[in-house]
């Protein structure tokens, strides 16, 4: 699968499954704008991240921008555009968590994790999509959750925004189709990242029982579909979801 002459943009690309993304489509042919959230500690990750594509040969920028930040945004695209060009391929990847059972979750921890995780990938979409318009050609990849399937009790306001991400990815294929954009979901099991290795052992295992190949994915798995989805190999698919979740709530 070449991602030759592509540029793309992943978010939330410093960690965990993002950085394995943006790794893999470097090695494809991309140009790959790294974004980050303007944290120090994150921005040097980032940075680490973009050395690790350049030293291979490969072409990266390590992009600044809040994605729950219109204006933001907006100014991470013209930067890329200066220094890679217009947007193909856009991973919308970043995402929190904030745990709480319903009865306790403020309504605070209910707007960041759905400011982050489903209105960032609607601003995101929507800032990416003038370019890819104009070149009439666009991948667009948005990371879900199998809780956005299933549910999972402590995380009304995290399952909620994964599920209203299965429905912008569906409506924004429907819109955008005649445009030559695609726009996919994969939606993640349990994947072994700094997000799942704080979870103590009795939630893992109780995890793990529900997983019909027994163990935890891997980032690279989701990298692989996100692969799949982001190439002309894919080409024929749109709107659609990829569950890598080792065989979870079949
Ligand atoms: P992670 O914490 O390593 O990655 C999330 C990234 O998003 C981080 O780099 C973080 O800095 C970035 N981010 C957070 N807020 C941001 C903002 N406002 N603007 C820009 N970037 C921001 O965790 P991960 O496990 O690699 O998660 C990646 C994606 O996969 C997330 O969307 C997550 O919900 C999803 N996912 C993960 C799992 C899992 O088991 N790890 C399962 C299902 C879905």
């Amino acid at each position: 699968m070449t991602l030759e002459g592509k540029v793309a943009l992943v978010t939330g690309a410093s960690s965990g499954i993002g950085r394995i993304i943006a790794l893999k489509m470097a090695e494809a042919g991309a140009k790959v704008a790294v974004n980050y959230i303007d944290i120090a500690s994150i921005k040097a990750d980032a940075e680490a991240v973009v050395k690790e594509i350049t030293d291979k040969g490969g072409v990266a920028a390590a992009v600044a921008a809040d994605v729950s930040k219109e204006e933001s945004v907006e100014a991470m695209i013209k930067e890329i555009e200066e220094k890679l060009g217009t947007v193909d391929i856009l991973v919308n990847n970043a995402g929190i968590t904030q745990d709480g059972l319903i009865m306790r979750m403020k309504v605070e921890q209910w707007e960041k994790v759905l400011d982050v995780n489903l209105k960032g990938a609607f601003i995101c979409t929507k800032a990416a999509l003038k370019g890819m318009m104009k070149k009439r050609y666009g991948k667009i990849v948005n990371i879900a959750s199998v809780v956005g399937f299933s549910g999972n009790a402590g995380q009304a306001n995290y399952s909620a925004s994964k599920a209203g991400l299965v429905g912008l990815t569906k409506t924004s294929a429907q819109e955008l189709a005649s445009r030559g954009i695609r726009v996919n979901a994969v939606a993640p099991g349990f994947i072994r990242t700094a997000m799942t290795d704080v979870l103590p052992k009795e939630v893992v295992d109780a995890m793990l029982a529900k997983i019909s190949l027994n163990a935890l994915g891997e980032a690279d798995d989701v990298a692989n579909a996100v692969m799949f989805l982001a190439s002309a190999e894919s080409d024929y698919i749109t709107g659609q979801t990829i569950h890598v979740n080792g065989g979870m709530y079949m």
